[in-house]
């Protein structure tokens, strides 16, 4: 196993890398900004290196300083959690030149996978479905009309490079497809400096259905079950939950059979997860892989026993995986929702600042990922996602039943958050009796506001 990590992340996902490093014997160095000196993480490790300011190229993205960290503190590995350098194959090759362990992949397969486009040809030559659109990339909005009128609309410009949400536009017809791809394509550039395009038919008010994949370096390759995203806002996601209530036995065992197959396909090892979209029929469709551990891990964590963090640290130290296919069970029903500090009467807008009281909700079931204490800072330079509330139960509405308790029970003070907005879909009729899809949110959210200022005059 290895002697020393280093943590190349922030917030709660390097609190939770630490928890899982310190359980392992494991000792920790976190790289941190100046922005987060006084952050939890850097209180609780090992070893804390400050790298550089708060803009995340000068910090969290700036390889040189954290190899340089890696070496002088003697690392033998590094995590690189989720965002920042957890899907660049460069650095994940870098790691390796200078005889670090990357936590993840190898370079090759992010490389494969990372290439929204390339990996839709490879799970194409390997009979995983994916969305009708085009063969390759789209030179230009021109090339994306001709396509378009073979797929028929709406269609979806997509960046290969995308993430996030970012670098994709919807048209609904002819007449919007030049604004839509420029526009994308722009975005594409200036946030990943690549404008590689391709086009995909937009499956219309689809449900978003992922697979988490383990595997180690041996060939075993086991999914540990899915889970439903479609709770999403702005194409990310905001409540999510395991196992996806919409799926029949049949339909869930072809769905991670397919997901083994696109893991199989790339020669996957590590943690990743495979995500497709489903259509109202039922249809499911491959639109990407993503080769590092995401935010909604827990909820898979919740219902099969398994911590994903242990298992793709053991694998990275060359360890076999510690279970078989036949091991892994679905027990109950979890639900994740993602307390971020914004504003969702303001279009979600973040609201950095102090954090002036927090209490935080516990009880049978119910965990809390965050970095979070009393008086701490959320600052404006990162992501607004604040902290997570997972709740586990022996079924879905239990779970929801738990969940609207640990909301309730939640405060924070000094800044906005979600956490009303997360209880009102809680008590959704349509949210608890499972119709959700990826546009929920964006059709729900002014009736629910509304609802909500009603019953508060009442
Ligand atoms: P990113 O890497 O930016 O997250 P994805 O390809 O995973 O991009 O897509 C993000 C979200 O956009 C998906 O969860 C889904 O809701 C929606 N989406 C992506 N492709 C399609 C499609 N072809 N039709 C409908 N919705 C889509």
């Amino acid at each position: 196993m290895f002697k020393r990590m280093l943590i190349a992340n922030r917030g709660e996902i390097a609190m939770r890398i630490l928890r899982c490093c310190v359980e392992l014997g494991i000792e920790t160095v976190l790289i941190h900004s100046t922005e987060d000196a006084e952050s939890m993480p850097v209180q609780l490790c090992t070893q804390a290196v400050c790298i550089g300011p708060a803009a995340t190229k000068d910090s969290y993205l700036n390889v040189d300083a954290i190899l340089t960290a890696a070496k002088a503190y003697a690392c033998d590995a590094i995590h690189p959690g989720f965002g920042f350098l957890s899907e660049n194959a460069e650095f994940a090759e870098k790691c390796e030149e200078n005889g670090l362990v990357f936590v993840g992949p190898s370079a090759e397969i992010i490389r494969k996978m990372g290439d929204k486009q390339s990996a839709r040809e490879l799970m194409k030559k390997h009979g995983v479905p994916v969305v009708p659109g085009s063969d390759g990339l789209v030179e230009d909005a021109k090339e994306a009309a001709e396509i378009a009128k073979k797929t028929g609309y709406p269609v979806l410009i997509k960046a290969s490079a995308g993430g996030g949400g970012r670098g994709m536009r919807t048209a609904f017809s002819e007449d919007e497809i030049e604004q839509a791809f420029e526009s994308a394509r722009a975005e594409a550039k200036a946030a990943f400096g690549d404008g590689s395009m391709y086009l995909e038919k937009l499956i219309v008010n689809p449900r978003h259905i992922e697979v988490q994949i383990l595997g180690d370096r041996f060939g075993h390759i086991v999914q540990l079950g899915e889970r439903d995203c479609s709770m999403q806002r702005r194409n990310q996601k905001l409540i999510e939950e395991a196992p996806a209530k919409c799926l029949t036995p049949k339909s869930r065992q072809a769905i991670a059979k397919a997901a083994l197959k696109a893991a199989k396909a790339a020669g996957y090892y590590s943690v990743g997860t495979v995500e497709f979209v489903l259509d109202q029929d039922g249809h499911f469709y491959f639109i990407e892989m993503n080769t590092r551990i995401q935010v909604e891990h827990p909820v898979t964590e919740m219902v099969t026993g398994i911590d994903l963090i242990r298992e793709q640290i053991r694998v990275a130290a060359g360890q076999k995986l510690s279970m078989k296919q036949d091991d892994i069970k679905i027990h109950g029903h979890a639900i994740e929702c993602r307390i971020n500090a914004e504003n969702p009467e303001k279009g979600f807008a973040p609201s950095p600042g102090t954090v002036d009281f927090l209490h935080l909700p516990g009880g049978c079931g119910v965990r809390v990922e965050s970095a979070l204490y009393q008086g701490c800072q959320i600052s404006p330079w990162y992501d607004s996602m604040a902290a997570k509330i997972i709740v586990h139960a022996p079924g879905r509405l239990e779970a929801i039943r738990r969940m609207r308790m640990a909301l309730e029970e939640t405060v924070i003070e000094g800044i906005d958050t979600n956490i009303d907005f997360l209880l009102l879909i809680m008590f959704n009729p349509d949210y608890m009796l499972g119709n959700i899809n990826t546009s929920f949110i964006e059709n729900h959210t002014q009736s629910l506001l509304d609802w909500n200022k009603a019953s508060k005059n009442a």
